[in-house]
């Protein structure tokens, strides 16, 4: 029996409403801040000073005692919300049972139980495999790796805009802010970038009348990169976020990725889904490529795969893994305990979670269009399910409505250049999406007008 308080988390989880009874942060809170800055790594980008002390479902509170609407879910990972009794339960049964032993080199039951519930909800025909990771960015290692060893080919395509991950391999991949990359050269050779289904590209002339992408094609693939920079038959492939996440929750016309899809058929190149943010139920499916009606040939999990334990999970059509003995492992990859909350994750989000995902995340989206519509600086709405954007005119305004969002109680994140995310645990409620509704209007009117004087102060020093 594990050790969860079922009366502890209902009380929290149910409430509606945030209760912001200190100024933020509050004492406790700038305690913890001011020890952090003294020992812990100045790379690290911390958006506020929120400083989480417990959660429950779509709440959480902070270490001075207020409440909290979590639309940020722990960035995309608490997906069946803070300490879902099920889950805690699964890991302290796990953890009493068996910490640790290494999957690479000897047979953990619960790995290839993982493994299985992979291959049985992966969004491709046939047989599958998994391996199994301690985090999104060991996923993207991993098919990089796989990619090149199966293929035989050196070069791996990715998209303006895209983010997955940063260690060198992956690091390598993301193009959505140069600082990600910026004095850490030279990355991993052979990786090329091409346009986000017409985003970021105005350089290769698509935009369209008023600025507005036009259908987004694949010229850029086809006349810059295949005809000056690699041949396809040296490209083993294509890694895609189906749903651009850190790059702005941008979500691609079908015609895109189908594009996308025939061309890695015509050529040999493997389409890989870094699903490592949109997957895992996020978009009301269990996966955004069903939204698609696409199959890839390797798709990525991590983030809400373990509601916050780590791992993450690279599955493979089965004829792909022709890498051999010992070629690839790792030592935690698919560690027991993770591997619990996977399962148990997994159980919940399949038992219902997409569907709420799907209806609350269809109740915020119309919310915020019918906001939109009072709210000039809102440019656009978009998103599936629990993933959604909120477009802005500039960071500024979106930092601003971010931070006054803080102080009413609601935690979102910034996106891309200018988008607010909200990418709350899919056990969210409609009571709780109609309070976050309300505080993001009235965050907004405060973080337009705190920006507005903002600039106005700035052109008054330029001047
Ligand atoms: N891929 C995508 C699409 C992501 O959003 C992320 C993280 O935000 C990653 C990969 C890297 O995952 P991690 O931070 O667990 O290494």
């Amino acid at each position: 029996m594990g050790v969860s308080k079922a009366g502890d988390y209902e009380s929290l989880a149910r409430q509606t409403e945030p209760v912001i009874a200190t100024d933020l942060p509050g004492p406790k809170g700038r305690a913890v801040i001011d020890a952090d800055a003294e020992v812990t790594s100045p790379s690290l980008p911390r958006a506020y000073s929120f400083v989480p002390d417990r959660g429950a479902g779509a709440v959480i509170k902070d270490v001075d005692g207020n409440v909290f609407l979590d639309f940020n879910a722990g960035i995309a990972v608490c997906s069946t919300g803070h300490a879902h009794p099920a889950v805690v339960d699964a890991i302290t049964d796990q953890a009493n049972k068996l910490l640790h032993y290494s999957a690479s080199d000897f047979y953990l039951p619960i790995y290839a139980e993982m493994c299985a519930r992979l291959a049985d909800i992966a969004p491709m025909d046939g047989q599958v495999r998994a391996f199994l990771t301690n985090s999104g960015t060991e996923a993207v290692e991993a098919a990089i790796k796989l990619a090149r060893h199966h293929t035989g080919r050196q070069y791996i395509l990715s998209f303006f805009g895209s983010f997955h991950g940063r260690s060198y391999g992956s690091v390598s991949l993301t193009a959505s802010k140069a600082n990600y990359r910026a004095d850490f050269g030279p990355l991993l050779p052979g990786v090329l970038h091409a346009p986000y289904a017409g985003r970021f590209d105005s350089f290769v002339g698509l935009d369209g009348p008023g600025g507005e992408p036009a259908e987004p094609d694949l010229d850029y693939i086809n006349d810059v990169i295949f005809k000056r920079l690699a041949k396809p038959h040296e490209v083993a492939a294509v890694v895609v976020e189906p749903v651009l996440g850190e790059g702005g929750y941008v979500v691609p016309p079908r015609s895109w990725l189908l594009k996308l899809r025939n061309l890695c058929d015509a050529h040999g190149i493997l389409f890989v889904a870094d699903e490592v943010q949109s997957g895992i139920g996020r978009t009301g499916r269990m996966w955004a490529m069903e939204h698609f009606d696409l199959e890839p040939d390797i798709i990525l999990a991590g983030k809400g795969i373990a509601s916050g334990m780590p791992l993450g999970a690279m599955v493979a059509r089965s004829g792909l893994m022709t890498w051999s003995l010992g070629t690839h492992g790792s030592t935690y990859g698919g560690n027991p305990v993770s591997c619990a909350a996977g399962l148990a994750t997994l159980d919940l989000v399949a038992g219902g979670l997409t569907a709420n995902a799907l209806a609350v995340g269809e109740f915020l989206i119309e919310g915020l269009k019918t906001l939109a519509q009072r709210e000039p600086a809102i440019q656009e709405v978009r998103g599936l399910g629990l993933m959604i954007g909120v477009e802005l005119p500039s960071p500024q305004v979106a930092d601003a409505i971010e931070i006054a969002a803080f102080k009413r109680g609601l935690l979102v994140l910034r996106a891309g250049d200018s988008t607010i995310r909200m990418a709350p645990p899919l056990v969210i409620n409609k009571e709780q999406a109609a309070a976050g509704l309300r505080l993001f209007e009235d965050a907004c009117a405060e973080g337009v007008a705190a920006s507005a004087g903002l600039v106005a102060e700035q052109s008054m020093i330029r001047a």
